[in-house]
């Protein structure tokens, strides 16, 4: 809270709890404190990677490998991942098989990766490089992946002289982010929603909106199986692609409204509007390095602060302003504000309003639970407590005032709905005569009459527009 002024505080017992960054007790955080990576990291053993190749192994580009090669060396990223059908039978002590498609800047090239324990450490996008003894021909029988047909068998647990590492650091981390085949010809979200999915090799380039937290489901067939959506946005549409068992741990990866995919030939299930898959033949390019992904990064980041249901009160850009702001006192009216906003696109100001407040939510925001709200991974939170859990990163996300407490507002040329203002925690502390801490502590009783007080009185806002933010700004609540 910032400091409460005197005149509305002098009426109101100021509290302050011992306990003031922890949700009270009525709201139980749910699991045992550990994040679903902590657990999985101790659930199984570290492995020890201080393999060193024995023997000369030759490096090679993707497209220069050839059919019967023999010790080779190739790095590249993960573009796409499978596991082997369930139908085929393992051999003794093995516990399972994964596909892996390997790009660099010049092709593809498909890994079978056999395994005793599940490596975690894949995830599409990542950079590996693999080390093997044999190059085979996959046009023979049913080989899975037709568009990276030569394939590399690999399983380092029994073999030595074969070896897949994941390769991290700032010097590889533009390594091997050019999409094969490149054409800035892409497909839009809409257009392969609507029919493009039918085509040949079909792009779309999309940026992480939002991602869900990994859950365990039952398949159709009774199967068990890990799953994360993920929200995927471009400049015509929404899609939602889940990301089954070996992916679903690759979303921890990625940042909402940050990173970009280029997704070559996902699968689109009919019966759900927008839903993606990846097939055998799909590749993802995480990051990719085109011009149209910074492009679309920078929309999405617009599009998603636009949206966002609880913007943060500029700080800094106000202060900024408060050192060159012209000294005058006005007093607007919300039609004077939308005019001068319209016809003077660009332009920063600063006024009052005098506005009556016609409807507030303070009860029934208090009985759902979601009194205060912030987003975290694209994800809106809501509880009736400070801070809250992020379903999906398992952080601790500090909430500020529901800006829907306010119902609406109106003076004599217009009105305000639900939602469309940004309020300092000064101002809301000046609007509600309480702080945060004492809004979630009020009883529903203490709320309702607190409401009962405040509806129909006229209110002074001191308020700031600037096209950058693009909601009115309210920086201080006068009598
Ligand atoms: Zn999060």
């Amino acid at each position: 809270m910032v400091g409460q002024s005197t005149s509305i505080q002098s009426f109101f017992s100021t509290r302050t709890s011992p306990t003031k960054d922890i949700p009270p007790k009525s709201s139980p955080v749910p699991g045992d404190g550990f994040t679903a990576e902590e657990l999985d990291n101790a659930l199984l053993p570290v492995r020890q990677d201080n393999w060193t190749p024995r023997g000369v192994y030759d490096e090679y580009e993707i497209d220069a490998l050839m059919f019967g090669l023999n010790r080779v060396k190739i790095v590249g990223r993960l573009v796409n991942m499978f596991e082997s059908s369930h139908t085929t039978k393992l051999p003794k002590g093995l516990g399972g098989s994964v596909h892996l498609v390997v790009k660099d800047d010049t092709g593809a090239v498909t890994i079978r990766l056999s395994y005793t324990l599940p490596p975690t450490e894949l995830r599409l996008g990542r950079l590996v490089a693999v080390w093997a003894t044999y190059v085979a021909n996959g046009d023979r029988g049913s080989f899975p992946c037709a568009v990276a047909p030569l394939y590399i068998k690999v399983f380092p647990e029994k073999d030595k002289s074969c070896r897949i590492r994941v390769l991290e650091g700032a010097e590889f981390a533009n390594l091997c982010r050019k999409p094969l085949n490149y054409q800035p010809t892409l497909m839009s979200l809409k257009a392969f929603a609507h029919g493009g999915s039918e085509v040949i090799d079909a792009k779309i380039l999309v940026i992480v909106k939002s991602v869900s937290a990994r859950k365990r489901v039952t398949k159709k067939d009774g199967a068990e199986a890990y799953v994360t959506r993920v929200v995927l946005m471009d400049d015509t549409d929404e899609a939602t692609l889940s990301l089954w068992d070996t992916t679903s741990t690759t979303p921890n990866d990625w940042q909402p409204s940050h990173t970009a995919l280029l997704i070559s030939s996902p699968s689109l299930n009919v019966s759900h509007k927008n839903w993606l898959a990846l097939a055998s033949d799909t590749f993802v390019d995480v990051d990719p390095c085109i011009p149209e992904a910074e492009r679309l990064r920078g929309f999405a980041g617009r599009k998603v602060k636009r949206e966002h249901i609880n913007p943060t009160f500029p700080y800094e850009e106000y202060a900024l302003w408060s050192i060159i702001k012209p000294n005058e006192r006005v007093l607007y009216s919300l039609a004077d504000v939308d005019d001068r906003a319209r016809e003077t696109p660009g332009e920063t100001f600063e006024g009052y309003l005098s506005m009556i407040i016609m409807d507030l939510n303070m009860t029934t925001l208090r009985q759902q639970n979601m009194l205060m709200c912030n987003e975290c991974c694209g994800i809106p939170i809501y509880a009736n407590a400070k801070v809250a859990k992020c379903k999906h990163c398992d952080s601790q996300v500090s909430l500020r005032v529901n800006p829907r407490l306010i119902g609406k507002l109106v003076d004599e040329s217009g009105c305000i709905t639900s939602g469309k203002l940004v309020l300092s925690d000064h101002a809301w502390t000046r609007l509600l005569g309480r702080s945060a801490q004492e809004l979630i502590e009020s009883s529903a009783s203490t709320l309702k009459s607190v409401e009962h007080r405040m509806l129909h009185i006229r209110i002074t806002l001191r308020f700031w527009w600037s096209e950058e933010v693009g909601k009115l700004v309210i920086s201080e609540v006068l009598e």
